[in-house]
């Protein structure tokens, strides 16, 4: 019988492909999913088809290669440009290429209608209300103009034809090292409330109507349907959406419609920078200083750099946003090579709010006078009220001053949070949770007792204090039940709730009019975290939140309570004084060597055991000594801040160099090396360009 030989990647940490073959004539499966007998015993295994062979690989007798027992897919999930994108990734995050691949497409397996933004027959696009401000204006221009101002080349269209028919894809796809021209990047930097989505869209608009395709980035929960909703009105069934909140099965059927070409604007979070649009046209990143783009799974890839990768491999524009740019891309700006467009005024009637900063010192409860003023005047003027908090839960330290004994997690090195509504001191990292003590376990001493606040516990000190007003809170507790979040959200916008007290839900993307008020409870929650990035989280944040306040009517005011009275960090989020705070913050990261003057690539060791952690780092770090390039350094092995998560000791080691490039060909050596002999009760897993070394 004739049989066709197809190689196939799985979702392990390996570069290899594996031969299989199907004994029948029949249409090609490359680029679609099959199951196979794989590894010990042979075990059922989703295997991804990237390719297929004249011939079975020399050495391999064909009797020896296995059959594909069931082809997943009718029709292909992938392309060979998804392949090299997949093989970038691989190469760039250190990971498998199966891994790659399984982190890029959806993993459901029947097909189920999304009900979307399909029932919109009208294939003119709604037209944009808005006369463009003068500033919008240039920056559009500058946008889909030539793009020639200096930099990126357009003789890349050629490479951007996706492949659209896999059925034999070509083996010499370039390597993931391969030089590729530098695209166009642009940078919409404007203050909050500043109409980047308005240029966003008509970028958006522009592209389409020249053919292309667009993939429209946003960050995870809030921001995602709100986008989404405006993308899906202006563009009909041409949108496509791509989120976390769906199942698998739908996530594949909207990916599926991409593929065909049938959706050609892309709205998700991070990982719809995958989408396999048709002739990419532009990459837009709203927010794009959101930790959310940064994936916290192996691959650990950054939406960032992969939408770079690919804009520059299929000629492609990118369109980053942000009121608070990350260090990464104010450095970039500052030296041009990402084109910076800026927006500086407030178009919907508002103006950027009065921000004071306020010592929380002294104040008797979480709530300062001068916070508990602004919200009755608010009230009074019958507005609105945010309240911000980074920190959920009633109280989240449990201390005893005469012993000096911590409540802290039975499985990880961190303290419990009193939670008073569910009477249980709950651990954030693990979920464990006790009782909470009557009296020191250690000591017995009736003066312990917990310290510090969360929302829980502002909730119930601003009902106390405003009986009379409708407050509800947002954060991940109050969220937990389905279409909670949402409910309290279209509550607040219309109007029927007073106070909005949450954490990072309500600070990112709120876009409401009622809004005068902003309170931050206290500001300098991350501030002490031993993190490099700990200043420009804090700095971001605040500006951001405060960003709510303000919108349409310029009389936005924003509290600010802090412990760190003068801290410059404060005091420039207070400003709005984002150059100023990145003066100070990049002379600080270059005196320090920290990105962005320098890459890094984490190592990070966890295990049941911590001798075995011990020594798997030990052994990894006299591995590395020898690879470490000239112009860089390694930093630890050390325990990590959080020391213990879950039961799992965590130990990390980084390597610090001037250029990736030579950090990606040691640890690429060190990983081959540190496998050879690897201690399997010790999981290692590598972080390229860690956001966050907790
Ligand atoms: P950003 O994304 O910069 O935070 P938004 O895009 O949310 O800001 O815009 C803030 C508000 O300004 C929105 O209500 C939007 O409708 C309005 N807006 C945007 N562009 C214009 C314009 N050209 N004229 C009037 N209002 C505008
Ligand atoms: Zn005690
Ligand atoms: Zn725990």
């Amino acid at each position: 019988m004739a049989s066709t030989w197809f190689d196939l990647v799985f979702d392990i940490p390996a570069d290899q492909a594996f031969t299989y073959r199907i004994d029948a004539k029949g249409e090609s499966a490359v680029g679609k999913r099959a199951m196979v007998p794989f590894g010990k015993g042979s075990r059922d295994t989703l295997g991804f088809i990237i390719a297929e062979r004249d011939a079975p690989p020399a050495g391999l007798s064909e009797s020896a290669i296995k059959p594909i027992r069931r082809v997943v897919d009718a029709e292909p999930l992938f392309d060979a440009q998804d392949i090299a994108l997949a093989r970038w990734l691989a190469a760039y995050y250190l990971c498998g290429i199966g891994q790659a691949i399984t982190a890029m497409i959806p993993s459901g397996r029947r097909m189920t209608e999304y009900p979307s933004f399909g029932n919109n027959d009208d294939e003119e696009f709604a037209a944009a209300a808005l006369e463009l401000s003068a500033e919008q204006q240039a920056a559009l221009t500058m946008i889909v103009g030539t793009g020639d101002w200096g930099l990126g080349t357009r003789d890349s269209c050629s490479q951007s034809q996706r492949v659209d028919n896999p059925l034999r894809l070509q083996t010499n796809i370039p390597s993931p090292q391969s030089p590729v021209p530098s695209p166009s990047l642009f940078y919409l930097y404007g203050i909050t409330g500043s109409g980047k989505t308005e240029v966003f869209l008509r970028a958006a608009e522009w592209m389409l109507q020249e053919g292309k395709s667009v993939i429209y980035l946003v960050p995870e929960i809030a921001l995602t349907h709100q986008t989404a909703e405006v993308i899906g009105k202006r563009f009909g069934s041409a949108a496509a959406m791509l989120h976390s909140g769906m199942t698998p099965s739908e996530r594949l059927a909207e990916w599926l419609r991409i593929r065909r070409g049938e959706a050609r604007i892309v709205v998700g979070p991070r990982s719809a920078v995958f989408a396999p649009v048709r002739n990419l046209g532009l990459i837009v990143i709203d927010e794009e200083h959101d930790g959310s783009y940064k994936s916290g799974n192996t691959p650990r890839y950054h939406a960032r750099q992969t939408a770079i990768r690919r804009c520059s491999v299929e000629g492609a524009k990118l369109v980053m946003g942000s009121a608070t740019p990350s260090a990464e891309a104010w450095k970039l700006m500052a030296e041009g090579t990402i084109k910076r467009l800026d927006l500086s005024l407030r178009l919907a009637g508002g103006s950027l709010p009065d921000i004071k900063p306020v010592s929380l010192e002294r104040a008797e409860g979480c709530l300062t006078d001068e916070l508990k003023e602004e919200i009755r005047l608010t009230a009074q003027m019958k507005r609105q009220t945010i309240l911000f908090l980074n920190r959920r839960g009633f109280a989240h330290l449990y201390h005893c001053p005469s012993c000096s004994y911590e409540q802290t997690c039975r499985r990880c090195s961190v303290s419990l949070t009193w939670h008073k509504s569910k009477r249980k001191a709950l651990c954030h990292y693990c979920g464990y949770s006790e009782p909470p003590p009557s009296a020191c376990p250690r000591c017995g001493s009736l003066e312990a007792g917990y310290r510090g606040f969360g929302t829980e516990m502002i909730e119930e000190e601003v009902r106390r204090t405003f009986p009379d007003l409708r407050i509800r809170r947002a954060d991940a507790d109050a969220a937990g039940k389905k279409g909670q979040l949402e409910e309290t959200i279209a509550m607040f916008k219309a109007g029927l709730v007073d106070i909005l007290l949450g954490t990072q839900m309500v600070a990112k993307g709120l876009n409401f009019p009622g809004v005068r008020l902003v309170g931050v409870i206290l500001a300098d929650t991350g501030l002490h975290l031993p993190d490099f990035r700990a200043a420009e989280r804090t700095f971001s944040l605040i500006v951001q939140v405060a960003g709510r306040a303000g919108r349409y009517f310029p009389d936005g005011k924003v509290i600010v309570q802090t412990l760190r009275m003068g801290d410059p960090v404060i005091t420039r989020s207070c400003t709005i004084d984002v150059a100023g705070f990145f003066d100070a913050e990049l002379v600080q990261r270059k005196a320090l060597n920290f990105p962005p003057y320098t890459r890094l690539i984490r190592f990070n060791a966890r295990s049941k055991d911590p001798a075995r952690a011990d020594a798997a780092m030990r052994r990894l770090a006299s591995l590395a000594v020898p690879l470490i390039p000239p112009d860089a350094d390694m930093l630890g092995p050390a325990e990590c801040p959080i020391g213990i998560i879950n039961g799992n000791h965590r130990r990390q080691l980084i390597l610090r160099g001037k250029s990736m490039g030579t950090l990606h060909a040691a640890a690429r050596i060190l990983l081959e090396r540190y496998e050879q002999s690897r201690d399997s009760r010790v999981y290692l897993e590598v972080d390229v360009d860690p956001v966050s070394l907790l």
